[in-house]
């Protein structure tokens, strides 16, 4: 076929829909992993098992990384790094942005150039064009397997900074883990309370679902370090989180994940920010204590 073929490293669940992905598009592809077995289910699909990690570098010029972190690159390919001569190193493992830029410095001194990818897709998305990674790295490189990567999930190429397409999944995760670990919180308070999560949550989706319009109006405001208190004050917050800790309490339920909140709104009150918006905990966060 004229399809691009491509090196997948590592065989997580991730690895494997990307395999997977790979092969319903076309594309040959060939597969290593630090656990062999789990090369079997895509390798009977019709992906290549490499012998060695050399062979799986030495296949194609595109190379796919689908480890755990910048960690576990490092243990797999600082044995094999002349290897890299040449080949084009997609990393699209969760990491720091400094690890990502370390990471890309590491691979052009052995020849290879690196994109970082965050792909913001579960393993179930892979294949799916409504899916998106941002990417960062060299703009050729990026437009030269541009087609390729794209059928992983849509593309978002943001510049030439090997750590940016980690920050960007790093805010990412920033969000989604918070507002998650919080709807679950809210569903245990529930559940302690005789309420089944699935009665509750029209009423998680609907608060949830509120978000967007906030983020909306707080987003201007926070590039302008505008926080009038117009719409809201942290003095306000403080009680309304108060009543969300002693409620929690009163439950039985964990209260860590509210005294938490309650520490910071007290903080921003401490800084003199009692009549402004709860946005102005953005000073207390940019103090960069605690
Ligand atoms: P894992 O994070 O569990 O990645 C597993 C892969 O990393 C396996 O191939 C594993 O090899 C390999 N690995 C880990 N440590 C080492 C090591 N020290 N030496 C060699 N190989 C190692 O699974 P996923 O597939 O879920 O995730 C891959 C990446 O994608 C992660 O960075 C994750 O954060 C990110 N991601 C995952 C999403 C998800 O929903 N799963 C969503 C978005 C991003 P072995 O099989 O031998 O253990």
């Amino acid at each position: 076929g004229d399809k691009q073929a491509v090196t997948v490293i590592g065989l997580g669940p991730m690895g494997q829909a990307m395999t997977r992905a790979f092969l319903a598009a076309g594309h040959p592809v060939t597969v290593w992993n630090r656990t062999a077995s789990r090369a079997d289910e895509v390798v009977a699909e019709g992906a290549v098992r490499a012998d060695s990690i050399e062979a799986a570098l030495a296949a194609n010029e595109l190379v796919v990384l689908s480890l755990t972190d910048y960690a576990a690159m490092y243990a797999l390919l600082e044995p094999v790094a002349a290897a890299l001569a040449g080949r084009v190193v997609v990393n699209l493992g969760s990491d720091t942005p400094e690890q990502a830029r370390k990471a890309a410095e590491w691979v052009g001194r052995h020849g290879g150039r690196q994109l970082t990818g965050g792909v913001q897709s579960p393993p179930s998305g892979i294949g799916s064009p409504e899916m998106s990674t941002f990417y960062s790295g060299p703009a050729d490189v990026f437009e030269a397997h541009r087609d390729t990567l794209a059928v992983l999930t849509g593309t978002d190429y943001r510049g030439a900074d090997p750590g940016l397409a980690a920050l960007l999944y790093q805010l990412q995760m920033d969000i989604f883990w918070t507002s998650m670990l919080s709807a679950v919180h809210a569903l245990t308070v529930a559940r302690a309370n005789g309420i089944s999560a699935e009665e509750f949550l029209p009423y998680a989706s609907s608060t949830a679902a509120s978000v967007p319009d906030f983020l909306a109006f707080c987003a201007p405001r926070l590039d302008a370090d505008d926080h009038t208190g117009d719409m809201d004050n942290l003095a306000m917050g403080v009680a309304s989180v108060e009543h969300v800790l002693h409620t929690t309490r009163d439950s039985g339920v964990d209260a860590a994940l509210p005294a938490a909140v309650l520490e910071i709104f007290r903080r921003g009150i401490a800084a003199g920010h009692g009549k402004d918006s709860f946005t102005s905990l953005t000073e207390v966060f940019r103090s960069g204590r605690g």
